[in-house]
C-alpha cells in the first residue's frame, strides 16, 4: 500500500483563520510550514486511490498532488472515501467532490445514519451510483471496491477508539460505539494505522500492533494550551494530550513503548510542535515518535 499524508493538522488548519496564537502568526509569517486539515491517501497500485477523510481543504490537496489528479478528460483517480467519524472537519470535504463523479463511500453505521440527515448529501446523490455507501463493521476487515465496481486491492477495518459525538450531533443523537474509529488500511505487504481522534488510550493495547506504520491523534501537546485561548481542555475535547499532565500520561509515552513506527498528525495549530526549534518538538523526536507533514510519504 502506498500512502501519503495530505492534510496534518487539526480542524481548522494551520494558520486558522481566526486564530493569532504564536503558531499561527508562526506560519504566517513563513517561520512554520502551513498545513491543511487532517486526510491521508492510499492506494494498492498508485493508479486509484482512496482518501481517509474528506477535509475542508481536499480541493487543495488533490491539486498539490499529481498523481491524485484526473488524467483525460473527465474522471478523478480518487475511487472511494473512508470516513473515522462525521466530524465536520473529515466530511466537508465530501460536499466538494461533486460535478456527477461517483464515489464509493465506507463509514460505520452511525456516520452514515448522521451523513443522511445531512440535506448536503443530496447534492451527492443527484444521479443512481454517484454515491454508494458501504457500512463498515466494526473490527472487521472489509474489502474496498472502487466506485468503478473493482476491487481496490486494500481492505479497511475499523476499530472503535474512545472519543466523543461530533457538537452538530450532541443532543440529536445517542453515543455509540462506532462514531469514532481508527482506520486499519491493508494492502498486500503493508499496513496503516490511522488515528486522528482518541481520547483514550486504555483500550487500545494491541489495536496497532501489526501495523507497519501509525498516523496518531497529535492534536494537543498538554491538556490546557486551547483552554489558554479561552477554549476546553485537550481531555474535555476527547483529545489524548502528548504530554503527561496531572491526569495521567499523554500519548507519547505510549507511541513510544508501541514498537511501531509512529507519527503524530491531525496538530491543533495551538500545539507547539508545530514551531522548528521548540522544546516540545524535541521531547516528541527524543523518543523515535515523529511529526507527520502536509505530503509525507510514509509508504512510498
Ligand atoms: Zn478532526
Ligand atoms: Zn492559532
Amino acid at each position: 500500500v502506498r500512502a501519503r499524508v495530505l492534510g496534518s493538522a487539526a480542524g481548522g488548519g494551520f494558520p486558522q483563520w481566526n486564530c493569532a496564537c504564536s503558531g499561527c502568526q508562526a506560519a504566517r509569517a513563513g517561520r512554520a510550514a502551513p498545513r491543511t486539515q487532517d486526510s491521508v491517501a492510499v492506494s494498492a497500485d498508485g493508479d486509484r486511490w482512496v482518501l481517509l477523510n474528506a477535509s475542508p481543504d481536499v480541493r487543495a490537496q488533490l491539486e498539490g498532488c499529481p498523481a491524485l489528479l484526473p488524467r483525460e478528460g473527465r474522471g478523478s483517480p480518487v475511487q472511494a472515501v473512508v470516513l473515522t467519524s462525521a466530524d465536520l472537519d473529515h466530511t466537508l470535504g465530501l460536499f466538494s467532490l461533486r460535478e456527477a463523479q461517483p464515489i464509493a463511500l465506507y463509514a460505520t453505521r452511525e456516520v452514515l445514519a448522521a451523513l443522511t440527515r445531512s440535506i448536503l448529501l443530496r447534492t451527492l446523490q443527484r444521479s443512481t451510483g454517484q454515491l454508494v455507501m458501504h457500512e463498515l463493521a466494526l473490527s472487521t476487515a472489509t474489502p474496498l471496491v472502487g466506485a468503478d465496481g473493482r476491487s481496490l486491492g486494500l481492505t479497511v477495518t475499523a476499530v472503535p477508539v474512545p472519543g466523543k459525538l461530533p457538537p452538530h450531533l450532541a443532543g440529536i443523537t445517542e453515543a455509540s460505539a462506532g462514531d469514532q474509529v481508527a482506520l486499519t488500511v491493508r494492502g498486500a505487504s503493508r499496513a496503516l494505522a490511522y488515528a486522528p481522534c482518541v481520547a483514550s488510550v486504555s483500550d487500545l493495547a494491541g489495536a496497532f500492533a501489526d501495523a507497519d506504520a501509525l498516523l496518531f491523534d497529535g492534536t494537543f501537546f498538554t491538556d490546557g494550551e486551547l483552554a489558554a485561548m479561552g477554549g476546553q481542555s485537550a481531555r474535555a475535547m476527547a483529545h489524548l494530550p502528548i504530554s503527561a499532565g496531572p491526569a495521567g500520561p499523554g500519548s507519547l509515552a505510549y507511541l513510544a513503548g508501541l514498537g511501531v513506527p509512529a507519527f503524530y498528525t491531525h496538530i491543533n495549530n495551538t500545539n507547539p510542535i508545530l514551531l522548528p526549534g521548540s522544546d516540545e518538538l524535541a521531547q516528541v523526536l527524543a523518543t523515535g515518535v515523529r511529526v507527520a507533514e502536509d505530503g509525507l510519504e510514509v509508504f512510498r
